[in-house]
């Protein structure tokens, strides 16, 4: 498929309205990447989703901004200054860096700052002889995965060039999609429901027959569509299922999408884990003991450990030692569970590989466990004792490159272990906790977290009483019987921990928002009182304020500009996007819990802060104190 062809699509999309009609246009671009085809027009030794040629996957992926699938290590590592310099390069010697950059400022958004441009002029160069002939959607792709391979000196010469180099060959219309997806963010309206809609709308469509494995389908299979009527989906409940449930083992897209074409609802079904390629991570709700116990019946309590996520991925081999240096297979290519040894790879809660930065937990899993497994769990930094230390020791271990063997003595490791999604060639997803638990037991004793049932409040109650008192954050309350969901956070799995109270702070600063949100106030730097006066309970007339944090989050557009009016006239000074603030308003904000921090000048940081409201009632004078933030972070004042 020609890149222009991609682009103007995409541009139709960006105008779509409708959900149905961007379902039904995302689906036509899909069949016309496809080949309109399915399993039938599959040549006989063509692998599924690997047929060469195929723009399927990569059109898939490109909708959604993505070069390489999620849970693909790979980045295209771009800088926020190598894109502007690439398209004022191919814009010709006239246009500077600094002109594209100012350009961007004021529009917001590099698309449409390089569909400002013409990059004509340079298309007739020597060097780029080839420039007359169209770009391709696979020679965009090919450019940016070897773009992404640079490294070491000299790479970002080479990613500028290579960058230069398909910016050189594209007009408006395709300059402006190229920059957006270097930058991962398409802006077309198309989001992740809206892909695997259309992949089961395109390829498993009622229309060209439900029939499970996909050989009965029409070729012309493509989405239904009608002049007068309201256009319609066709696809059940039972294949965007199917596609989900892929999705979700493979975090690919594009190897999704070929699969629907090729294999149909059976290929799709068939679709295993593999070692060696993470899957996100179930998540949970916050719930009560109350909650858990009319949901579910019978409770699954586990300790909520209070560290970083890791699933770990380990296939042993000869020896079984943990093996820094292997590199997993390319997953892309690789589908199967069948694999050859694999030292244990560790994968945080984003996907990364951060297995270098924890060596020993890569060694201990090498050590004690004897068969291949995907297990999920928390790695927790300990005292001498075991006992757990807060959150914060286990951030100075990770992610790290570098001092790892120093940072090793300092803080000490542990993992716990808390479910089990593959063991052994078996994938377990989709057995219930329970079952899963067992598998846990018995391919990591050592590492596995205790599971406790409980059937009644007060039992429940009573773990969460004993979890806090070990020095835990709290407790999980899952049901035992649910199957696991990668990505979801549902009501499966629920979260509790003791409550924590709001703060009331004051605005001493804030910063301007940026893209959409450009002319408002984004961000607001959060102040208690600290001075003589708040210790008196005086007037606030004389107070200093401690910052404690920032606040983003929770924001409505409509929030945002009504702080912007309130907040205006109390701008003391502007520095670049950063204002400071004269103390006027008090925010009312909720967070995760307080930390110490050397960031602000009380010495504690919100975690997670966010806007709850504003404290209309209270003035400067009664805003939350210093003294109450130190008790709130459990230090006595
Ligand atoms: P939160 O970060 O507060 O949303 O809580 C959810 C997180 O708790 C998960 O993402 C895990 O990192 C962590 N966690 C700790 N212990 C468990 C457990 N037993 N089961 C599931 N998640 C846990």
């Amino acid at each position: 498929m020609e890149f222009a062809t991609f682009a103007a699509r995409a541009e139709r999309l960006a105008a779509e309205p409708g959900d149905i009609g961007t379902t039904l246009a995302v689906a036509d671009l899909l069949a016309a990447a496809g080949g309109g085809g399915n399993a039938a027009d599959a040549s006989d030794d063509a692998e599924p989703a690997l047929r060469a040629g195929d723009d399927l996957p990569t059109v898939t992926r490109f909708l959604l901004g993505r070069v390489f699938p999620a849970h693909d290590t790979r980045t295209l590592d771009i800088g926020p200054a190598l894109c502007p310099e690439a398209i004022a390069r191919a814009a010709g010697p006239n246009v500077t860096a600094a002109d594209v950059e100012d350009r961007l400022a004021e529009a917001g958004e590099i698309g449409a700052v390089a569909a400002g441009f013409d990059f004509g002029g340079q298309r007739g160069l020597a060097a780029f002889g080839e420039g007359r002939d169209a770009l391709t959607v696979a020679e965009v792709d090919g450019a940016l995965r070897e773009l992404a391979a640079a490294s070491g000196d000299g790479s970002e010469s080479r990613k500028l060039d290579a960058l230069f180099g398909l910016f050189n060959r594209c007009d408006p219309a395709e300059a402006k999609f190229l920059a957006r997806l270097v930058l991962g963010e398409m802006r077309i309206g198309v989001g992740e429901g809206t892909v695997r809609d259309a992949v089961a709308e395109t390829f498993l469509s009622e229309s060209v027959g439900d029939a499970g494995d996909g050989e009965e389908s029409e070729p012309d299979a493509g989405p239904a569509e009608s002049d007068d009527a309201e256009p319609t989906l066709c696809a059940g409940d039972e294949a965007v299922a199917a596609v989900e449930r892929a999705l979700q083992v493979t975090n690919d897209y594009g190897r999704v999408a070929a699969l629907a074409r090729d294999e149909g609802l059976a290929g799709l079904r068939a679709e295993g884990l593999v070692v060696g390629r993470p899957v996100q991570a179930m998540l949970a709700q916050a719930g009560t003991a109350t909650d858990a116990v009319e949901a579910f019946g019978e409770v699954a309590v586990e300790t909520k450990f209070d560290g970083a996520r890791v699933q770990v991925h380990y296939v042993p081999g000869d020896g079984g030692e943990a093996d820094d240096e292997s590199e997993a297979d390319d997953p892309e290519v690789d589908g199967g569970t069948d694999r050859e040894a694999l030292g244990p790879r560790l994968y945080s809660r984003n996907m990364d590989d951060v297995t270098d930065a924890l060596p020993e937990i890569a060694e201990r899993v090498a050590d004690r466990v004897d068969v291949p497994v995907i297990l999920d769990g928390e790695v927790v930094a300990v005292d001498e004792g075991g006992d757990p230390l807060p959150f914060q020791e286990v951030l100075r271990r990770f992610p790290r490159k570098h001092d790892v063997d120093r940072m090793r003595e300092e803080v000490s490791l542990r993992l716990h272990a808390f479910d089990c999604l593959h063991a052994d060639g078996a994938d377990l997803h989709d057995e219930p906790l329970r079952v899963r638990h067992d598998r846990l037991v018995d391919a990591a004793p050592d590492a596995a977290a205790t599971l406790d049932l409980a059937s009644d409040v007060e039992a429940v109650e009573a773990a969460e009483a004993a979890a806090l008192d070990a020095g835990h954050e709290g407790v999980m309350l899952k049901d035992p019987d649910a199957p696991y969901t990668p990505g979801d956070r549902g009501r499966e799995w629920l979260k509790r921990k003791p409550d924590v109270e709001t703060l009331d702070a004051v605005v001493v600063g804030a910063e301007w928002g940026e893209g959409r949100r450009a002319e408002l106030f984004g961000t607001f730097l959060l102040g208690v009182r600290a001075g003589a006066d708040a210790a008196d309970g005086g007037t606030g007339g004389g107070d200093e304020f401690a910052t404690v944090g920032k606040v983003a989050t929770g924001l409505t557009d409509e929030a945002l500009a009504d702080l912007t009016e309130r907040l205006e006239p109390h701008v003391v000074s502007e520095d670049g996007t950063e204002l400071s603030i004269r103390p006027a308003v008090v925010l009312e904000v909720g967070y995760e819990e307080i930390q110490t921090s050397p960031t602000y000048s009380s010495g504690y940081a919100l975690r997670f802060p966010r806007f709850v409201g504003v404290r209309e009632d209270k003035s400067v004078a009664d805003a939350d104190t210093l003294e109450r933030v130190a008790r709130l972070a459990g230090d006595e004042a």
